[in-house]
Order: C-alpha cells, then sequence, then structure tokens
C-alpha cells in the first residue's frame, strides 16, 4: 500500500543519514555510549556480570559506571574534542531499562544541553513496553533489541535465560522466557508504529538457537525491524562461560555466516554497525575511550 511505501522511504531516509549504518555518513560521525546502567533484569547464561552487557559491546571488556551527570560531562567534553559527535548511546553495562531512572535522566539532560545530538538506547526488552512515551519523548532516534528466540513454548529461551525479575519477583524456565517474548515483541510493535527504528540483536549459540534464527529474522521483518545482528557465543573462559550447558562452545565466523545467508540479511547494511562497548566513544570502528576517560576523570578524587 502507499502508506507502507511511504514508511519504508521515510525508514530508509532515516538509515542513510545515520552515522552507524550508512557507509558515507560513517567516516565523518563519530558516536559515545554512556555506562550509565549498571543493573540488570534478566540473566542470560551468556552474561557474565563482570563485563559489559553482551547486548551491544564486545564482552570482556568493562566499563567504568557514570552518573548521569558525569555522562552529560563527558559528552559535553568529548563534543568539545570531536566535532564529528553525533551519537551518543546508552548501552548497558547492564541494560538501559532496567535503570529508568539513570537511563531517562541522562536523556533529559542530554536534550537541554546537546540538543543536536542523536540518541539511541539498548535493551533486553523485558520492560520495553512500559516506557514507549519516554522513549518517544526525549526523541530517541533508534533503540536495539537483544532477541534470541522466538519459541512460543518458551522451551529454547528457557535454554538462554535461566532467570528473569518481573514484578518484584524471580520467574524461572519457561515462564521466564514466554514473558520476556511477550514484552520484547509487544515493545517492538509499538516502537514501530511510533516511527522509531528498531534494530536486533541475536546471539548465535550452536545447538541452543541455531536452528531458531531464521525463525527471529522472519519474524523481526513481519514486525519491522529494519537491521538484524546476529553476533557469535564467545565461550571463552575469560569472558566468562556459557553457565547452561557444560562445554557450551563458541559460534564459528562460518556458522554466523551461515545464519547471515539462511536469514537473508542485508550484509552491506549490517557492516556499518560494530559492537561498541558500553563507552565507547569516537569514529565507529575506532575506540578512545580510556583516553578521554583519563582525562575527564583524572582529577577527581
Ligand atoms: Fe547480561 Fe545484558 Fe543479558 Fe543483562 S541483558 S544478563 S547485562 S547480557
Ligand atoms: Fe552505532 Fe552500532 Fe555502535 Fe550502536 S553499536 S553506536 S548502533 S555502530
Amino acid at each position: 500500500s502507499s502508506t507502507n511505501n511511504t514508511l519504508q522511504q521515510d525508514v530508509m531516509d532515516k538509515i542513510n543519514n545515520h552515522p552507524c549504518y550508512s557507509e558515507g555518513a560513517h567516516q565523518h560521525y563519530a558516536r559515545i555510549h554512556l555506562a550509565v546502567a549498571p543493573a540488570c533484569n534478566i540473566q542470560c547464561n551468556y552474561c557474565n556480570r563482570k563485563f559489559d552487557c553482551s547486548n551491544e559491546s564486545r564482552p570482556g571488556v568493562t566499563s567504568s559506571k557514570l552518573s548521569p551527570i558525569d555522562a552529560v560531562k563527558k559528552v559535553l567534553y568529548v563534543g568539545g574534542k570531536i566535532q564529528q559527535l553525533s551519537v551518543v548511546g546508552i548501552a548497558g553495562p547492564g541494560d538501559a531499562l532496567a535503570n529508568p531512572k539513570k537511563t531517562f535522566e541522562t536523556f533529559k539532560l542530554l536534550q537541554e544541553k546537546a540538543p543536536d545530538l542523536k540518541l539511541c538506547l539498548s535493551t533486553n526488552g523485558l520492560r520495553l513496553p512500559e516506557f514507549i512515551d519516554e522513549i518517544v519523548k526525549y526523541n530517541i532516534d533508534h533503540v536495539t533489541v537483544t532477541i534470541n528466540s522466538v519459541d512460543e513454548t518458551g522451551e529454547i529461551g528457557s535454554k538462554i535465560y535461566p532467570w528473569i525479575h518481573w514484578k518484584h519477583k524471580k520467574v524461572f524456565g519457561k515462564q521466564a522466557a514466554k514473558i520476556l517474548l511477550k514484552q520484547q515483541i509487544e515493545g517492538i510493535k509499538m516502537l514501530t508504529q511510533k516511527g522509531i527504528l528498531v534494530k536486533a540483536n541475536s546471539v548465535l549459540i550452536p545447538g541452543v538457537n541455531d536452528k531458531e534464527i531464521a525463525n527471529v529474522a522472519k519474524k523481526l521483518k513481519e514486525l519491522n525491524v529494519f537491521l538484524h545482528n546476529i553476533m557469535p557465543l564467545l565461550s571463552k573462559p575469560e569472558f566468562g562461560t556459557y553457565y547452561g550447558l557444560n562445554n557450551q562452545r563458541s559460534a564459528t565466523d562460518q556458522e554466523v555466516m551461515q545464519a547471515q545467508e539462511v536469514c537473508g540479511m542485508d550484509i552491506k547494511l549490517m557492516a556499518h554497525c560494530r559492537q561498541c562497548r558500553a563507552d565507547a566513544v569516537g569514529l565507529i570502528g575506532e575506540d578512545k575511550s580510556n583516553e578521554y576517560n583519563n582525562d575527564i576523570f583524572k582529577n577527581k578524587s
């Protein structure tokens, strides 16, 4: 339909102007991730809480945690150093929406102090429907949701998520996986209805969700998710092991490529979004976070 075409064109325009997704924009714009969100409300078997959320960062690298005010100071400082700074994201080290006060306080301050910057956030999706209005209010440009299974029985999900924290209780197993999935799908629907770009990440876990990834991709297309990023499970001792299964191995590059092919992915688009750590700074593909952290906070006791 024509509405559909307009929507598509709209989405394409947004992507083409986006530093994270367009080849042209890529070399000229920089982004910063702010590590203001330490807590998480689910347990992923591949997560090692000592490190950043695997939703949107290289595992094995610890981010320093910032208060909203320090985070905004950092943005203003880095913005003064890097003229091309144009995107600010909150992606951990826990879950952005498990720390709603800190996350939205940061976005609010940014809207006041640096209104030209594009904002993005990354989440496991559990509390997404609850915060759609806030996301719209602060003009968040795009949201990344990690979704590893769309199996409605909760069977596959229960092998990935041992528990979730839901309405002041811990919920386990299949029931937990079902609630998480329902929330993710509802949240994604609400976002795309509001015209907000949604990207999804899936962690490819051999023997657990490898056969499921194609179903995930299909569902995401129905939901108008513009980009699906498949990331390999990295199961090395220094990254923390996969707790759900003994001797869980990593996914190989070849397995990731096969999955991308089966899912019919737009590889060109995807090549431009690198997985940035939760406190990444600089041009995409480069990371100056430590350098700037030292500059900004060296005089702090
Ligand atoms: Fe870890 Fe991220 Fe999963 Fe939370 S959502 S358990 S921080 S990988
Ligand atoms: Fe952009 Fe991707 Fe980095 Fe997020 S992870 S800032 S979307 S390049």
